[in-house]
């Protein structure tokens, strides 16, 4: 049973999809107005493991993730740059994608863009004023906090106290309160500006995500997502927005992902700490080792960014390839059936170490614990604790002649099966094996995709020279040179590449 903790009740909470056929996630996106810094990517790698999480657990996903462009920061960029809005900001979403694609981040469904959804704003807006939550003041319309008696529901602030911050201070206008918020803002010089029901002007930002998620999503999805920082008040706002308009919930659970601190201290442009994934890459870190890092630390904790960490998290990763590279070369060579010399299972439920059992009852012990930890909130420092039991493990069990081919092949497809949530394997490109029994042994064939016609000639000619019919062998190799087929032979047995035409 997977459980979520959901900022809405303070608590853990079961999750299932309120519609079997799939999970509804928004994510607030980025604005783009310049390059994502570690401490968005962290958000991003969160959000990258939750949802395969949730692929993994059997549910499938949609996932929305607006892209924020248009906003004062959008504006004030293409302004200090003399560029349009669409040229400035197409540079920053373009990047954004391609470190998604470098962190090996899994697309989302949809990245709909704010100014693609102008029209559907000014609805809301409409909507909004409609039903008193909103007035017109000077061309500008703002949410009428006061109207709406929840607010401060989602971040728990005293309404009396509520301040306004960050992005609210930035509206320079007019309001009937300092808690009102701006949903439309009025046309100003030099700015661009739409025509619309609502009048000439520009949407605030905090009604972007109410629009996008609720077009895409409806209202009352399964998780609204976002770093902590966005609690209050852009989450706030949205709920306020979107709830007003529709009496309807935004989303059944609100998660939110904690700080990134760098070395200890906030993370800043003027301390210089603000790093993109560009300059770490060019430092010579690997993306597989930032994912690492951001998982080894659970998502509700501050995570303190160091080179130290980000070393560490490396090698962590270099240890889980070194298994697997054992593992692939070490299966052909090993014993079928069960392997001697285990004893009897003495795995205590939570010590972490699983004693001397046979290898594939310590395998799915460790798998039910890596499984309960993940799906606990997803506790994925908890689960890597249990990754790396079976890293120590399965090198032992291999050194002391414990680990049978099946166990082995189960092994190495459950660590593959589970760098489906982490990603940070090295990636192979896809493909197919074939084993083959020869006498008492087993060879294996291996290569990318090609048609079972080919893979059975592969196979008539590995036949053919464990039968030292090396006459008929080579035939068949020509024949397959002739379709295009390299082979190589290994001591393990063959592998094949497609010639690509020149
Ligand atoms: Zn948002």
């Amino acid at each position: 049973m997977l459980k979520l903790y959901n900022t809405l009740t303070r608590s853990l909470q079961p999750f299932e999809p309120r519609d079997p056929s799939g999970v509804r996630l928004y994510a607030c996106g980025p604005t783009v107005y310049d390059h994502p810094h570690i401490g968005n990517m962290r958000v991003n790698v969160w959000v990258d493991i939750l949802r395969r999480t949730l692929e993994w657990a059997g549910y499938p996903v949609r996932l929305v993730m607006n892209i924020t462009d248009v906003d004062d920061k959008t504006i004030a960029g293409a302004q200090r740059t003399g560029q349009s809005l669409a040229e400035y900001t197409e540079k920053f979403a373009q990047g954004f994608f391609q470190d998604l694609e470098t962190l090996r981040i899994k697309p989302a469904t949809l990245y709909p863009r704010a100014t693609d959804h102008i029209e559907e704003m000014a609805d809301l807006v409409e909507r909004l004023v409609e039903r008193g939550h909103a007035y017109e003041q000077d061309g500008s319309i703002y949410f009428r906090v006061s109207s709406f008696p929840e607010y401060g529901r989602l971040s728990r602030l005293d309404p009396s106290q509520l301040r306004s911050t960050g992005r609210v201070e930035g509206d320079e206008y007019e309001k009937e309160d300092i808690r009102d918020f701006a949903l439309w803002k009025a046309a100003k010089e030099g700015e661009p500006a739409w025509d619309t029901k609502v009048g000439r002007g520009r949407p605030g930002w905090h009604l972007e995500c109410s629009t996008m998620s609720m077009k895409y999503l409806g209202t009352d999805f399964d998780i609204h997502l976002g770093g902590v920082d966005l609690m209050f008040p852009h989450h706030e706002n949205e709920i306020a927005q979107s709830t007003a308009a529709t009496g309807e919930p935004v989303a059944r659970f609100w998660m939110h992902c904690a700080h990134l601190i760098v070395d200890g201290i906030k993370m800043s442009k003027s301390l210089g700490n603000q790093y993109t994934l560009k300059e770490l890459l060019n430092d010579g870190y690997s993306p597989a080792a930032l994912r690492f890092m951001f998982s080894s630390v659970h998502y509700r904790k501050q995570l303190n960014f160091t080179f130290d960490a980000l070393s560490q998290a490396q090698a962590s990763v270099d240890r889980l390839a070194e298994l697997v590279l054992r593992l692939e070369q070490e299966i052909p060579s090993l014993q079928k059936g069960k392997a001697s010399g285990a004893v009897a299972a003495d795995a205590s439920p939570d010590s972490g170490e699983v004693a001397m059992a046979p290898f594939s009852e310590v395998l799915s012990t460790i798998a039910a614990r890596f499984r309960g930890a993940l799906l606990d909130d997803l506790n994925t420092s908890g689960s890597l604790g249990h990754l790396f039991t079976l890293v120590r493990e399965a090198h032992t069990a291999l050194d002391q002649g414990r680990m049978s081919r099946e166990e082995a092949v189960e092994a190495l497809d459950w660590i593959r099966e589970v760098d489906g949530i982490w990603a940070v394997l090295p990636q192979v490109e896809e493909q197919i094996e074939r084993r083959i029994e020869v006498d008492d042994k087993e060879l294996l064939a291996m290569g990318p995709p090609i048609s079972e016609d080919l893979l059975e000639m592969i196979e008539a000619r590995i036949r053919a020279r464990a039968a030292r019919d090396f006459a008929e062998a080579d035939t068949i190799r020509d024949q397959l040179q002739s379709q295009g087929i390299e082979l190589e032979d290994t001591p393990q047995g063959v592998r094949w590449r497609v010639r690509t035409a020149s």
